[in-house]
């Protein structure tokens, strides 16, 4: 059965990105692919909203993204506090301390935000070179907050890196407004590429230790890979020209809709699905103030099988959408409505999808209640 891909990543690619894909290739030294390459870098900065020169999609996945933002900025001994209340920032934190850094992680319970006061305590305690922070947790679906926790960051001398895999392109992210230093995203999430991109940027204060050539990572050495990127297009690895193409296209449409449309249809979507959620009679996991638009948790109901129900949603309707990571796993759904997925038609779909499900497996669901909630929410925001 044809695949629907609700699910927090990857999201389902527009038929324009999936034709990209098969063009005819180019090899990744071609004359023609540069001003492709260069074109790239251009709509990047526009999305992550930066005038650093650095902008490219480093190969890789998400976590290429990570640890390329990480090796680049620390040093052995270096100090970096991460701000965790999930499994993705728990992952920055890991590979951090594998590159031998002196790590702290300042922590809130999976499904807040952490408290940017209690980062600042850390910050006072000793120097710091990084903070680093997950834009959206993909774990609990939680938005933290960047702005204040960037500009004490800026504050105290350390940069700031932030993981924006679940958030670019579907939610505001300002890098060089709030702070950023060095950020890092997925091809697969509200870009609606296919897997196997890190989108990328840094500033200068950022690039500092690759200008040294003191970064020992040859692979992911951003001045090296820059220079393929941009003039003189030096080689540095074999870049994979079908995912360049796709990454391409992913961002002419991004750029084709513009972000605030972008991240209205996010955040009017994912409120429609929350009202229909809360009209069955469910819970969502994340609290409203820090929820985020792009990946959305449930409360799986009592007494209800939530492996069960994936596989049905999957073999009954073609629907992906994922279970609970570490100590959520068993407990909640994550529901992607990113990039391409985020359609009002999909949400409708999905919510009468779940009703059907839950009510076959006899959980006691308002049936009928979660799509009309959610068509007034879609209604009331295509009226105004
Ligand atoms: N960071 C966040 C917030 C994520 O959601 C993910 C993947 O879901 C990653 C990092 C890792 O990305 P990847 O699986 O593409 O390596």
């Amino acid at each position: 059965m044809e695949r629907i891909l609700l699910g927090p990543g990857p999201s389902l690619t527009p038929p324009s990105v999936q034709a990209a894909m098969v063009r005819p290739p180019l090899g990744h030294m071609d004359p023609d692919l540069m001003p492709i390459l260069e074109e790239t870098a251009v709509l990047l900065r526009r999305v992550f909203q930066t005038a650093n020169e650095v902008a490219f999609p480093l190969s890789g996945t998400g976590t290429a993204g990570m640890e390329a933002c990480l090796v680049n900025t620390l040093a052995r001994g270096d100090r970096i506090i991460v701000a965790a209340s999930g499994f993705f920032a728990q992952r920055i934190a890991e590979i951090a301390g594998r590159l031998g850094a002196d790590v702290a992680v300042v922590e809130a319970p999976w499904g807040q935000a952490v408290d940017p006061a209690d980062v600042v305590r850390a910050l006072r305690a000793r120097p710091v070179k990084v903070v680093a922070a997950a834009h959206v947790e993909t774990s609990t679906g939680v938005l933290q907050p960047l702005r204040e926790l960037a500009a004490a960051v800026r504050e105290h001398g350390a940069l700031m890196l932030v993981d924006a895999v679940a958030s670019l392109g579907g939610v505001e992210l300002a890098v060089d407004a709030w702070g950023i230093d060095v950020c890092y995203s997925g091809s697969q999430k509200c870009l609606s590429a296919p897997p196997g991109m890190a989108p990328l940027t840094a500033n200068e204060p950022a690039r500092a230790r690759s200008r040294e050539g003191a970064v020992p990572s040859f692979y992911m050495d951003l001045e090296l890979i820059w220079r393929y990127w941009a003039p003189p297009h030096a080689y540095h690895h074999t870049v994979s020209v079908p995912l360049v193409f796709a990454m391409h296209e992913a961002l002419r449409l991004v750029a084709a809709e513009g972000l605030p449309a972008r991240w209205a249809r996010h955040a009017t979507n994912a409120s429609a699905f929350a009202s229909g959620i809360e009209a069955m009679g469910l819970r969502l996991f994340a609290p409203r103030a820090v929820r985020s638009p792009t990946v959305i948790t449930v409360v799986v109901p009592e007494g209800v099988d939530e492996a069960r129900v994936r596989q049905r949603l999957l073999a009954e309707y073609g629907i992906e959408i994922a279970g609970g990571l570490g100590p959520l796993r068993g407990k909640i759904w994550r529901i992607g409505l990113m990039g391409h997925s985020s359609q009002d038609r999909l949400v409708l779909l999905l919510l009468a999808a779940l009703e059907a499900v839950l009510a076959a497996e006899g959980a006691p669901v308002d049936r009928g209640a979660g799509m009309a909630a959610a068509s007034r929410v879609l209604a009331a925001s295509s009226a105004a």
